[in-house]
């Protein structure tokens, strides 16, 4: 396959076929981010990715049943190109069942309702949209390109056109400093929304992100394991939603997944279980290589 790397997609996207569609983020300013500072964002042409698909089929053959489009929000593309590249996915790939891709509330904005529905009717099943906080303040520190009147709204727009929605909440964004009005504001914009999937992430210092700068001379506190469970704790109490709430990712520091509202108190006991041991039990604070 002919990939631009280094190549990121969720961890639930592990068994998807990767077809790049854009090189890079058109947005690329999230200080929390160091994903593609090193890469000059491009859309890829059409023809291209049609022959990577086509490539990807000699491999392959009919097994494909996944397509993730990275790199960063590749959702910024005409809406009629991204129709001709799932319907010829679709017409290569005889057993697709889901396409899928990232897409930001700043990009999703030029989306109407008819356009995702458009894209939903191509073959678009998922769109992975980063949250991180509902609190506006960090919103502008963190340079999201959003608020979060933009993200209800935009998210509100896809769950109407029938894709599913994964929101990204990010653990500890709001450091020490911001934690509780982080949590309180991020449950509310989510239940708002209440979208199909609540995936959390906790931040993690990595070089390449502007907030690492911060973090190395004090201005960015990070949270404690502890701090950082009481975090996911009372966001978890505050949510009233329906959805798949997980944690699918090394940057946490623990597994707290299950089915919202039925297993909200398992969870809750489970973290009060965690609560218990000795910080020292958990994740160093750096994770090479994240
Ligand atoms: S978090 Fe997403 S939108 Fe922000 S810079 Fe990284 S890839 Fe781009």
């Amino acid at each position: 396959m002919r990939y631009e790397e280094p190549i990121y997609r969720p961890p639930s996207e592990a068994d998807s076929l990767l077809i790049q569609a854009t090189i890079g983020c058109p947005h690329n300013k999230c200080t929390f981010c160091g994903m593609y500072k090193d890469k000059t964002f491009r859309i890829r042409s059409v023809q291209e990715i049609k022959e990577d698909i086509l490539l990807a089929k000699q491999f392959y053959g009919d097994t494909v049943e996944s397509i993730f489009f990275p790199d960063g929000n590749s959702i910024i593309m005409k809406t009629t190109q991204l129709e001709e590249i799932f319907r010829f996915a679709h017409q290569t790939f005889p057993g697709l069942r889901r396409i899928t891709m990232y897409a930001s509330a700043k990009f999703l904005r030029f989306k109407s309702l008819e356009d995702l529905k458009r894209l939903k009717t191509a073959g678009l099943n998922r769109l992975h949209k980063g949250l991180e906080s509902g609190y506006d303040e960090i919103l502008k520190r963190i340079q999201k390109g959003a608020d979060s009147k933009l993200m209800i709204e935009t998210a509100l727009r896809v769950k109407n056109a029938g894709i599913e929605l994964s929101e990204y909440v990010l653990i500890g964004i709001g450091g020490k400093d911001f934690s509780r009005e982080h949590t309180m504001a991020t449950a509310d914009v989510l239940n708002k929304i209440d979208p199909d999937f609540i995936r959390l992430r906790t931040w993690v210092p990595v070089p390449n992100a502007p907030l690492y700068q911060d973090y190395l001379s004090g201005k960015f506190q990070l949270l404690s394991p502890h701090e950082a469970l009481r975090e996911t704790r009372l966001l978890l109490e505050r949510l009233e939603v329906s959805c798949l709430f997980l944690s699918d990712h090394i940057s946490n520091f623990v597994n707290i997944s299950g089915h919202l509202p039925r297993d909200k108190e398992s969870m809750l006991s489970k973290i009060d279980e965690m609560l218990e041991l000795s910080e020292s039990r958990f994740r160093p604070a750096i994770i090479e290589n994240l």
